[in-house]
Order: C-alpha cells, then structure tokens, then sequence
C-alpha cells in the first residue's frame, strides 16, 4: 500500500509518502515556519519560499511538486486523542469534531493535525483518511498510573489525567525489539526511552503501555530539548507570585525555553552540549547530569512498576546517536543485571534497514538494545490495519 502521511506541528508540515510494507521512501517535503514570512518548503536539497503561507497554503503547494496518483491512502499524525480515541481511525465528519473537541486539551498540536486534516481531505477526497493518536497507546495505563492526585470533580469536568504521548513511536519500537529478540511481545517487559526533542519513557508489560513519562499534556516528565519535564508545581505558583509571570509567559517559559536549553543557556541540541561539555562549560555538563539523572530514576521506578525488565530499549535523536548518555545512564543499572559492552555501544547505529543493535554483553541478564523509530512508517502501517 503507497500511503500518504501528514504530520502537521504549529509551524510545520511534514508530508511523506512510503511503501508501507518496506518502508521505502518515495516522496518526503517539509514546510517551516507555517504563518510567518519566512515560511518555506524543503524537498531534498531544493527550497522554495512561501511567505505567510498557512498549513492549507503549504500543504496545497507540496501537492503540486508530486504525483499522488499511486498514493492509496492517507494517514495523520493526531496529538491527542483525548479519552475517545484508543487505536487510529477512519476519518470522518464526527472524527474530524471530535478532534475539534479536544483542543483544549493539547492547543498547540490538535488545531494544527486539524488544519492537515482538512487540507489534505480536500485535494484528497477519494482516498480514505485515517487519524493516527500519539495517545492511543496509553489507553492501557492502569487507573493508579493515569490519576493525579486532585478532587475529583475538578478531574472529571476538565479532563485531567495523565494520556501520555509518543506512543506510535514506543509501540513501534517495542514490537521491533520483540523480532529481534525473536520473543512474543506479549511475553516481556520492555522499558522505551524515546529520546529525542521531546522525550518520554515507557513501561511496556507484555506489549501494554502500564507507565509513561508525559502526562495530561508532553510537558511532564523527563528533561527534554526545550520542556522542562517534572517540576514542583509550587515553582509555578512561585514564579507568578513572586517573579510576576502571566499564564501564557509561563507557558513558553516552561515549553520553549526550559530544559536542555534553560539548563545550559546555549542550545536545546544535545550535540552542542556535549561538545562545549567536553570543552570544560559547566552549565553543559551540568545539563548533561541532569538529563541522565532523570533518565536513570525513571528506569528505576518502571523496573519496580514491572517487578523487572526484560529489555532497555533507546531510540530518537539522543538514543539512537549519544554514545555517551547511554552510557552514563547504563552505568548505573548493574545492580539488577544489566551489564553494558562498551565497544557495542560506541559502535552501536541503526536505519531503517538495520533497526536493532544490542549494546549489551552475551550474559548480561536485561538486554540493552538501541532501535531505530520511524514514526511516518509505523503511521504507514498503522494507517494500512485500520483499513484492512
Ligand atoms: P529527534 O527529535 O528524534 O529528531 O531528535 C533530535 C535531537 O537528537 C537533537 O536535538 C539532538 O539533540 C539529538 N541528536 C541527534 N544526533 C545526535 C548525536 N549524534 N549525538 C547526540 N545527540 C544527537
């Protein structure tokens, strides 16, 4: 099946078009900085500018530089799925609202899926739409997991509880650990580290999501690029009672400047860190503990939430690529068995066509494994089981 499929963020557009079955790329475009004058579109090494170009806009103009005529259907990228959606589905009118309904629940991601879903259905209404949740996964997570300890009433009337997001990508990761380890998913219990820009870590028990990282929206948990992950509460109440900070200047305080950049105030890329890091900048080693400090106490928790863990599974930017946050995270799980074999994991790299490598020793008892995520061929594929 050739699938279409839409990734749509605030200020960007992703479109590919894959072979589901292989993976295979045919097609990939990106627009950025949707809405501004210095949108543009990128396809391969060529760039096109688009200034003031909307979602419709860009989606539209990359529509022209291809031919869909093989395309058999079309997937999307859907943040939220709020409590309604637990697998990816057919779109329709009804879909497409309640989509709409969910916006005060992720309102920076849902209205943008939602602009992709509409353009796209436009100057596609033929082929068959499918909306694929970054929560779905985590429809398992059991009650203790997902409830936040405040009154109910104010849970139920606004629907606060922790969704947890990523999860096409520790789904696909997991189910890929699974083949190589030549098990039954149904028979492990795997941790997910999805390391990326944004970060988040699952508990996967016998191929159910039982623990994530993020919560009621991807601002919790562990530090990531530019979010801040876990934080006292009364640190908010703090810095708008006392530094004067607005509701909507906390929340770009706390999305876009915080984490790996707030930490080593000079970059969200853990690249640059690592590089000024290694050249003596402390606030960059510093952001680098912390990082792997949150990282490890995560771990540790979901391997009590599971009573063990067959499998540490890293994957994303940060996972697939830092040698050395794997290492400094691995170092520390000896005590349960997890032996990592250095020489591996300096050497570890994945793709697409060599998606696991296994980074830890022939005895250690919990395997360490580094796979390769592709969220726009699990979306493929995801897209092709709901149509079947
Ligand atoms: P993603 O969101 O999965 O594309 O991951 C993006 C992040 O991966 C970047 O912000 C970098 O911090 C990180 N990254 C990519 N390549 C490397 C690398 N070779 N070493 C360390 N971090 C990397």
């Amino acid at each position: 099946m050739i699938v279409l499929v839409v990734n749509c963020g605030s200020s960007s557009v992703k479109i590919d078009i894959l072979e589901s079955e292989t993976g295979d790329r045919i097609f990939r475009a990106k627009a950025q900085r949707i809405g501004t004058q210095l949108c543009q579109i990128r396809i391969d090494d060529w760039t096109l500018p688009l200034p003031g170009a909307d979602h419709e806009k860009a989606i539209e103009t990359i529509f022209q530089q291809t031919s869909l005529e093989g395309v058999t259907a079309v997937g999307h990228r859907v943040v939220h799925g709020g409590e309604k959606f637990s697998a990816p589905i057919r779109i329709d009118e009804t879909v497409e609202r309640s989509i709409e309904e969910l916006i005060p629940l992720a309102p920076l991601h849902n209205p943008a899926n939602l602009a992709g879903i509409r353009a796209a259905r436009k100057h596609l209404p033929d082929r068959p739409h499918v909306a694929v949740f970054d929560t779905a996964f985590h429809h398992t997570l059991p009650r203790c997991a997902r409830t936040y300890a405040i009154a109910k009433d104010l849970r139920e009337k606004h629907g606060i509880r922790r969704y947890g997001f990523h999860g096409t990508s520790h789904r696909w990761v997991a189910r890929r650990a699974a083949d190589f380890l030549h098990e039954d998913l149904r028979n492990l219990r795997l941790i997910t580290c999805h390391l990326g820009n944004g970060c988040s870590i699952t508990a996967v028990e016998h191929g159910r999501s039982v623990e994530t990282s993020m919560g009621m929206s991807p601002l919790e948990g562990l530090v990531m690029g530019t979010r801040c992950g876990d934080i006292d509460p009364g640190v908010l109440l703090t810095l708008q009672r006392h530094a004067g900070l607005t509701v909507d200047e906390l929340d770009h305080l706390l999305n876009k400047e915080s984490g790996l950049l707030g930490l080593s105030g000079i970059s969200n890329d853990m690249r640059d860190i690592e590089q000024r890091a290694a050249e003596g900048d402390e606030s960059c080693q510093l952001a680098i503990r912390v990082f792997c400090h949150r990282l490890l106490k995560y771990i540790g928790a979901y391997i009590a939430v599971m009573e063990g863990v067959d499998a540490i599974i890293f994957t994303a930017g940060i996972g697939e690529n830092s040698a050395s946050v794997r290492e400094q995270v691995c170092q520390h799980l000896g005590f349960f068995g997890a032996r990592l074999h250095e020489e591996r994991n300096r050497e570890a790299s994945v793709d697409r066509l060599k998606p696991v490598a296994l980074i830890s020793t022939d005895h250690s008892q919990t395997r360490l494994l580094v796979v390769a995520t592709d969220e726009a061929h699990a979306i493929t594929r995801e897209t092709e089981e709901v149509l079947k």
